[in-house]
């Protein structure tokens, strides 16, 4: 995180507190109140896709402003896979590295908190934080993703992200051809049977608790030689993160090398919500190619408006930094 000095070296302001709390405070350019500085783009959320959209505008010599609580969905996955040129690396690499080339541009500033209100004014938006700071900015990103609400099954979540995994194109290869569970039920059960079929053939669905999936769906299941289980699942035998079997209220034990699971995701912050953004019915923020959302001035990016992975991530906070220059250069041309 950049320092209080130089932060202050950087863009001439007055502090307008004397306690620091690690953070960055209330700040302004010197000789003028504290809440009259204004950002270009306010970013909320500084990892894959808040980074991509700062790196663009940086860039672009715009005043940008990253304020990040440094809780990424991935931070349990030992390994990040299918992003080109760092497969394999650990995710807090990737992300420590991008922050840094990012932090290289001295228009691009960083606050390491939680923003926890969003409100627009007459032109633009104001960003309240946790630890009692106020921000404003011409344009506000939400690159804030989403929290996987995680089942309560002892062992489940020691095992997320390491053996428990939610997509196979970033952890399927490390255990293919193994005997694979999906805890799933219904049409998401169905999807992920056919989806990871095609990484191992010793699979078996277990749907903790009475099926849901359609006859025809369990047709299919049973076709492809995939065994499904309905008795309820008791706990997750693992050593570390590393999933042995599971075990089921009937006593049973089904030993395992993996699982996939797609627990309920949902957004990481509510921002959006006092902001009036509409969603989809998957519980994503709505947006056009360009990552505008439906609130004039706030964009969206990453796993809160798209399919989830970092290169979509890294995609889209390009996206929304070319946009929201384009927008920032179109209105005062
Ligand atoms: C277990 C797991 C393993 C994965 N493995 C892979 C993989 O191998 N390969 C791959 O391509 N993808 C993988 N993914 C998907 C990938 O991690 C995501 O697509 C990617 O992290 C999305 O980036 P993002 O910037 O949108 O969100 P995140 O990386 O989740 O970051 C969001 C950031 O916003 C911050 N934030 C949220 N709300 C606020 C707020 N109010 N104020 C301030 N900051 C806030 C958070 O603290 C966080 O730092 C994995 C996902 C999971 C869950």
């Amino acid at each position: 995180m950049i320092t209080r000095r130089k932060f202050i070296s950087q863009n001439g302001i007055l502090l307008s507190l004397s306690a620091l709390p690690g953070a960055l405070v209330s700040f302004a350019p010197a000789g003028t109140k504290p809440e009259t500085a204004v950002f270009d783009t306010i970013i909320i959320g500084g990892s894959y896709a808040g980074l991509s959209a700062a790196l663009a505008l940086g860039r672009a010599f715009r005043k940008v402003l990253v304020i990040d609580s440094g809780q990424p969905c991935n931070k349990q996955a030992p390994a990040s896979h299918n992003f080109l040129t760092q497969d394999g690396e650990k995710p807090a690499v990737i992300r420590n590295k991008a922050r840094q080339q990012v932090a290289a541009y001295k228009n691009v500033t960083f606050y390491d908190g939680l923003a926890i209100s969003g409100s627009a004014t007459s032109n633009g938006f104001i960003v309240k934080t946790q630890q009692g700071h106020q921000f404003t900015g011409k344009k506000l990103l939400l690159a804030s993703g989403v929290k996987d609400v995680l089942p309560d099954i002892a062992g489940f979540s020691a095992c997320w992200g390491t053996s428990i995994i939610h997509c196979p194109y970033c952890h399927g290869y490390e255990y293919g051809h193994q005997p694979t569970g999906i805890i799933a039920n219904g049409d998401t059960a169905f999807e992920l049977a056919q989806l990871i079929s095609n990484w191992s053939k010793q699979l078996t669905v277990f749907t903790n608790g009475k099926s849901t999936l359609t006859t025809e769906q369990l047709q299919r299941i049973q076709k492809n030689q995939i065994g499904i289980v309905e008795t309820d699942i008791s706990r997750i035998e693992h050593q570390g993160a590393q999933l042995k079997a599971l075990h089921l209220a009937d006593g049973s034990r089904h030993p395992l090398q993996a699982a996939y699971a797609r627990p309920k995701a949902i957004q990481h912050s509510d921002i959006h919500q006092q902001l009036g953004c509409e969603l989809i019915p998957q519980g994503l923020i709505k947006t056009d190619a360009s990552r505008r959302t439906s609130v004039p001035g706030v964009f969206a990016c990453g796993d809160n408006s798209s399919f989830r992975s970092i290169a979509t991530a890294v995609h889209s906070g390009s996206m929304a930094g070319f946009a929201i220059n384009a927008e920032l250069t179109g209105e005062t041309f």
